[in-house]
């Protein structure tokens, strides 16, 4: 069977995008005419440059090809190479004449044992599947002219979900979910395993803490992160958890409307805060969050010091005074919900919630009123409940 449906809907979503930009457009017309030409040099190049593992030289890694390529429902004749580098890495190219290539470097082949290979073999191989050589991202971000910041953000972002289809691929050939989560921190830490033992409860502690400081009021993900191309791996490990608790992976799972939307939190934390973004949904969400924070700090008749202090973390030294009208801001919610409603997605307006219930925990204590304000103006923006009691936990854990 074809694994198509393991692939993330924003992988899908935004790539659908990105193919009716101009520029890409214009790149896959050039790639398309040199391709019409001739072959690109990939296979020459790698015939030169690594040595091509044959069936009869390393059978055992032909049979997990086979597999992953039956798992995952492939048809296409594959090359399996290795070149020579102390790095963990693996990659899938372009094909090129109806071939396949999969090089690996020689030190994952030596470290890596079978779950942790077959996870990376069906990672690349995924790659191909969900037709992801289809937006030559390689091409537009170190092109000339440069891409405008607002396409290299757009398909940076396409590009980590892009690898989260490749890891649920992956996961699938794998059928081992701690052998998975083990080969995403060989290949982060660069160990072999010898010396140190995995913990994969204390790797994912590191998604908490960066969820922890970035929940700091006003505070979003650092600008270098925007423009990475991969998830971290802690983060890509989580997302794999999400993905193992779904009904893509087993059968009494949850939706697979929970697994995305859980997807799109941890996303969130390597993409920019709406407090800093300048386009129009920006603006909704930050107008919502104004005059909702007001209304939850307000919900038992009195705004306290400390709820005034978080509220002007968010906008400002002194923004905050007794001459706003807060009967008039509450009675404004509706159209605001309604306005980010119309121009947002659902993990910008689950990061709303979730900045409206750090306003609520400012005096370490949350009170029936504040958690009722938050329910509804989180179901009128229909985000599920059980987001608002995980925001609420002072640990934010996903699962
Ligand atoms: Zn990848």
């Amino acid at each position: 069977m074809n694994a198509d449906h393991l692939r993330s809907k924003q992988d899908r979503e935004i790539s659908r995008q990105l193919m009716e930009v101009k520029e890409v457009r214009r790149i896959n017309e050039m790639i398309e005419k040199r391709e019409a030409e001739g072959p690109m040099g990939t296979r020459r190049r790698l015939l030169a440059t690594s040595v091509r593992l044959s069936r009869g030289m390393a059978p055992w890694l032909h049979d997990m090809a086979d597999d992953c390529i039956e798992k995952l429902g492939v048809e296409i004749p594959t090359e399996l190479y290795v070149y020579s580098s102390p790095t963990y890495n693996a990659a899938c190219v372009k094909p090129e004449d109806g071939r396949l290539f999969i090089m690996f470097s020689s030190s994952l082949l030596e470290a890596f044992d079978e779950s942790e290979l077959k996870f990376v073999m069906g990672h690349e191989l995924g790659h191909y599947l969900y037709g992801h050589h289809d937006i030559p991202i390689g091409y537009l971000l170190k092109g000339k002219p440069r891409p405008s910041p607002k396409l290299a953000l757009q398909l940076t972002t396409w590009s980590r979900y892009a690898e989260i289809s490749a890891d649920r691929a992956g996961a699938h050939c794998a059928q081992d979910s701690i052998g998975v989560a083990r080969s995403l921190f060989k290949l982060a830490s660069g160990l072999s395993g010898k010396l140190v033992k995995f913990n994969i409860e204390e790797f994912m502690q590191q998604v908490d803490e960066m969820q922890t400081e970035d929940a700091e009021p006003g505070q979003g993900a650092p600008q270098e992160d925007w423009f990475m191309t991969h998830p971290f791996s802690p983060l890509r490990v989580r997302a794999l958890r999400l993905y193992d608790h779904s009904v893509l992976a087993k059968k009494d799972g949850n939706s697979v409307e929970e697994l995305e939307a859980g997807v799109q939190v941890l996303m969130t934390l390597m993409e920019p805060s709406y407090l800093e973004g300048r386009t129009d949904s920006a603006e909704n969400m930050r107008r919502l969050l104004f005059a909702a924070a007001l209304s939850v700090a307000n919900a038992n008749g009195e705004i306290s010091e400390k709820e005034i202090a978080v509220f002007e973390k968010f906008f400002g030294k002194r923004s905050f005074n007794e001459d706003l009208n807060l009967d008039r801001l509450e009675q404004d919610l509706t159209d605001r919900v309604a306005q980010v409603k119309a121009t947002s997605t659902v993990a910008q307006r689950m990061q709303v919630v979730r900045d409206l219930c750090t306003v609520a925990r400012a005096d370490n204590k949350i009170n029936t009123e504040e958690l009722d304000v938050i329910t509804s103006i989180a179901d009128e923006l229909e985000i599920p409940a059980h987001f608002v009691d995980q925001a609420m936990a002072l640990e934010v854990k996903l699962d």
